[in-house]
């Protein structure tokens, strides 16, 4: 649709470090293709695999430091002892250009962001059905040592509490249900009425243009 008449929308995906954001995340993008996904910026190391500029921009905590001071970012905060945040120019940028843009972000950047950008915001909380699950998948990753995945299991027994300050919840059992329902919040969070300019639509409705 025409960029005068709708916005960009905002997608935030949170839930604990190994409930399946990430594989969700992969599902959906074969559906969609105007989307831009925020790639953070953090002080964590890269895990094995991980590449600097497509899964993270990783940084050291002074330069992350210099940013905050900057206004560099939309949103940031520590999780797991690590600075994690969202820099502000590349979302302007793809919001200006009417596409969906998607975060993969914690509970308090998703606080953060929906202060400031409420109407343009859509969320979901993605958990495994069990805690113990998520345990399994942690490992089974085998991605972390035994103290970070302690730790992110402290974490998601803090996180799972915030689940209703979201729009909608999957519980991620079944990978192909799960990248369903993903795919369908996806396509709502593109029709939120308050992302349309009223004036606009009004004048088109009416054969004012
Ligand atoms: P996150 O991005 O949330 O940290 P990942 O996508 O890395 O999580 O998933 C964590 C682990 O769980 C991976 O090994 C992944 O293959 C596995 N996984 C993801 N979704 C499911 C599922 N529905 N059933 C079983 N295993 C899953
Ligand atoms: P991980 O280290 O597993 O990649 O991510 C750890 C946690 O940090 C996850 O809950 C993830 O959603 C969150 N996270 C990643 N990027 C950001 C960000 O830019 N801002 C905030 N607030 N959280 C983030």
């Amino acid at each position: 649709m025409d960029k005068e008449l709708q916005k960009g929308a905002i997608l935030i995906i949170s839930g604990p470090s190994g409930c399946g954001k990430s594989s969700l995340l992969k599902r959906f993008y074969e559906h969609f293709s105007n989307y831009y996904f925020s790639i953070s910026t953090t002080t964590r190391a890269p895990r094995t695999g991980e590449v600097n500029g497509v899964d993270y921009f990783f940084t050291t905590p002074e330069e992350f430091e210099k940013d905050i001071e900057n206004g560099n970012f939309l949103e940031y905060a520590k999780v797991h002892n690590n600075y994690y945040g969202t820099s502000l120019k590349p979302i302007n940028q793809a919001l200006s250009e009417g596409k969906l843009v998607i975060f993969d972000i914690d509970v308090q950047g998703h606080d953060l962001v929906r202060a400031k950008l409420n109407n343009i915001t859509t969320s979901v909380f993605i958990t495994t059905p069990t805690l113990k699950e998520l345990e399994r998948r942690l490992l089974l990753r085998n991605t972390d040592n035994k103290e970070i995945i302690e730790n992110r299991i402290k974490n998601a027994k803090i996180e799972i509490h915030s689940l209703d300050k979201y729009d909608y919840l999957i519980l991620n059992d079944n990978l192909e249900e799960a990248s369903k329902k993903l795919v369908a919040i996806g396509n709502i969070a593109l029709i939120k009425a308050s992302l349309f300019t009223k004036e606009n639509i009004i004048n088109i409705w009416l054969g004012e243009e």
